[in-house]
Order: structure tokens, then sequence, then C-alpha cells
């Protein structure tokens, strides 16, 4: 099977073709400057191709990605019905999706009714769906939500300690988001030990942060909220915080709430601490070069983190497995030892040689670690091209 994976962005527009089965990636690039002039970066072949298309909208940007992927210098399929099918990345599934499904009318007016909860990215996730849709109607679509692994939450996780109202009128609540990941990992978790019966903590650490606490499966918990703000600090969101904070600032510095959130989601984070960057490689230079608020940067991740693990422990009742995943999870040994530091107690105990390893799936736990922690690469993609292809084959 062919599987499109689309992940519509609001002026740019991700793609790969995928066999669901192998994982084999066919060719992907990225549309970019959808609105302003329009660019195409292809790869395939082991080729890089950029082009400059005009892209008014995102109809143009998917009329291009088809014909790029039928080119007979640079394409790898002959014919656009050579693509099964269409996975479609959407940001905010809200009380809506609790799984992946196939588009039709109801799921459209279902996505636009979860606008409020996710403004800036389901407007252009809806963009994707129906550039797609208008160009190949035929091909059945999918959509797959950032939030659906979570949706197996209970109560007392997903709801906020506020009046009731808000959830009830406003589907004002924790709704989480790197889901695909979440589950992509604990999928393999479950493979890899062989049992669904495991306590598991998933820490996927990069740019943006989230952790999940899962039991035979499902989604217990996760550090996300209402939006990605919530949680372990980031590269440059803030994570949790007393909301009294943001009043204090908007009062003093005559702030609008959406520049202090701009400020919490853009210029907070391991950026703000480290005065340096938001990204991990240059904080993690930082600090070894002697910068003092690089290393305060890299001690606050790594001292939240390791707190909700500990949480995650706590409410779970124990734990078993602890998966690190994406950028700096699966690329940061210093990190994840740091992180790991202290969680002696809780039966966790890293082997230093292990640890070194970098973007492969492995253990890195000692072998009389009662938790067994394992290095697991995600890959979104690969669970999104596989949602559809389970989704379209059983359509059949
Ligand atoms: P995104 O949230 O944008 O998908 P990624 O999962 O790609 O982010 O992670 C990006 C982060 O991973 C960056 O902060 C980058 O510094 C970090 N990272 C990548 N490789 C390493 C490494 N070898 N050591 C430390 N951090 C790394």
């Amino acid at each position: 099977m062919n599987i499109l994976i689309i992940n519509a962005g609001s002026s740019s527009l991700k793609y790969q073709l995928m066999d669901p089965e192998t994982g084999d990636v066919f060719a992907k690039g990225l549309c970019e400057r959808i609105g302003i002039d329009g660019r195409l970066n292809h790869s395939a072949n082991g080729k890089k191709v950029v082009k400059d298309i005009p892209m008014p909208t995102h109809s143009e940007a998917i009329a291009a990605t088809l014909d790029i992927l039928v080119d007979s210098v640079d394409g790898v399929i002959q014919s656009t019905d050579q693509i099964d099918a269409v996975g479609h990345r959407v940001l905010h599934g809200g009380m809506e999706f609790f799984a992946s499904c196939i588009i039709n009318d109801d799921v459209i007016a279902a996505i636009e009714k979860c606008i409020p909860l996710g403004p800036l990215h389901n407007p252009a996730n809806l963009m994707g769906i129906r550039a797609c849709q208008a160009v190949m109607p035929t091909t059945p679509q999918v959509a797959v939500f950032d939030t659906a692994f979570h949706m197996t939450m209970p109560p007392k996780a997903y709801r906020y300690a506020i009046p009731t109202e808000y959830y009830k009128n406003d589907s004002i609540r924790r709704y989480g988001f790197h889901g695909t990941s979440h589950k992509y990992v604990t999928k393999r978790a479950i493979e890899l030990m062989g049992t669904k019966d495991i306590k598991i903590v998933n820490c996927h650490l990069g740019n943006g942060s989230s952790l999940s606490a899962v039991s035979g499966g499902k989604c217990q918990d996760t550090s996300m909220g209402l939006t990605p703000l919530a949680g372990v600090p980031m590269g440059t969101r803030s994570g949790d915080l007393d909301t009294a904070v943001a009043q204090f600032i908007m009062n003093k510095y005559g702030m609008s709430a959406d520049d202090c959130l701009n400020m919490l989601n853009k210029k907070s984070g391991v950026l703000a601490l480290s005065g340096v960057s938001s990204d991990f490689r240059d904080i993690e230079n930082g600090a070894a070069e002697g910068n003092e608020d690089c290393a305060l940067a890299l001690d606050k991740f790594a001292y939240e983190v390791r707190k909700y693990i500990g949480s995650y422990a706590a409410a779970l009742g124990g734990l078993d497995c602890l998966v690190f995943t994406a950028g700096v999870g699966e690329n940061s040994a210093s990190m994840r030892a740091r992180i790991c530091e202290g969680l002696e107690f809780l039966g966790v105990k890293i082997d230093a040689e292990k640890n070194s390893v970098r973007g492969k799936e492995a253990i890195i736990s000692a072998d009389d670690s009662k938790v067994t922690v394992w290095v697991i690469p995600t890959n979104e993609e690969l669970m999104i091209a596989q949602d559809t292809a389970e989704l379209v084959s059983a359509a059949k």
C-alpha cells in the first residue's frame, strides 16, 4: 500500500509517501511559503530537489506535491492512482474524536467545531484536507488527531478544578498533544516488552516536550493541557506556571492576554533560562563551556521531567517501563542520565555504556534495573500511515 501523509500548517505542508507495512519512505518533502510565493523541497531516491512554484493556497501546494510524486525524473510513482489513501495530521480533536477516522462531511464539521480549541492549527489542517479532496476526490482520506491517544484519561486526570460551566459549555479540560508519538512508542514498548500489562511513562522530549502515563496500553494522564503550553519547560514554552504570574505581568507591563501568551509560548522555556538558545545542543555546549545560565536551564528541565516521572509512577501505582523519545530523548545521553539521576528509589538504574546510544531502539537500563528504560525513536508518520491503512482496509 502507498499512503500519503500530509501535515498542513498555516504556510507550510509536509508530506511523505510511505508503505505502512514496512515503514519504507519513498519520498518526502515540504511545501513552504504558501500564500507568500511558494517553494517545494522534495527528496526521493537519495536526491534532493528544490523548486520555486507559485502556491497562493494549499491547493497549489498539494497539486505541486502530486506533480513531483509522479514526475518522470524525480517522482516515485507513475500515477496518483497508486496512492491508496491520504492520512492527515490534525492537531485538535477536542471531545469529538477518540480515534483516527475516515474523513466525511460530518468529520469535517466536527474538526471545524474544534477550531476554538486549536485556532492556529485546525484551520490549516482543514485547508490540507480540502485541497486533497479537491484534487483526489475518490482517494480515501483519514484524519489522525494529536489529542486522540489521550482520550482514555479518567476525569480526575482531565478535569481542571475550575467552575464546571467552563467544562460543560466550553469543553475546557486537559487534552494533551503529541498523541501520535505517545501512541507509537507505547505500541513499540508493548511489542518490545512482550506484554500489554505494564505501566509505562513515555517522555517525548524535543523542542516541544510532553510525558504520558500509560497502563494496559491506555493513556491515564499526560503533561500538556488544553493547549501545548502546559507541562515541563520546553524549547520556548514555559510549561506549568502559576496563572497569577501572567496576570501580574499583564498588569505591570500593560500587556494583552495574547501578547502574554505569546511570550509564554515563544520566548520562555529553556530559551529564556539559558539566554542562549532553544536548541538543547547549544545549551549543552554552553553549559560545557561554563555558562551558568545554560547549566540552570538543563538542570531545571531535567528536574521538572524527573518530577513528572515520579508523579506518574505514583499515579499509576508503579512503573515497569520508562521510554525516551523525540530529538532530546533519542539523542542526548547526558540529558537522559541527568533526568534519571535520583530515580534509583523507583527502581530506575541506567547503564552508562548502554545509555551512549543515539537515535536507535535500545534498552539503556542496567540488567538489574527494576524498571526497563528504553530509547525508542518516535515515528509519527508511520503511526499515521498505519492508522490510515487499517481504517481504509477495514472499510473495503
Ligand atoms: P520538535 O518538537 O520540533 O519535533 P524534535 O523532536 O525534532 O523537535 O527535537 C528537537 C530538539 O532535539 C532540539 O532542541 C535539538 O537540540 C534536540 N537534539 C537533537 N539532537 C540532539 C543531541 N544530539 N543532543 C541534544 N539535543 C539534541
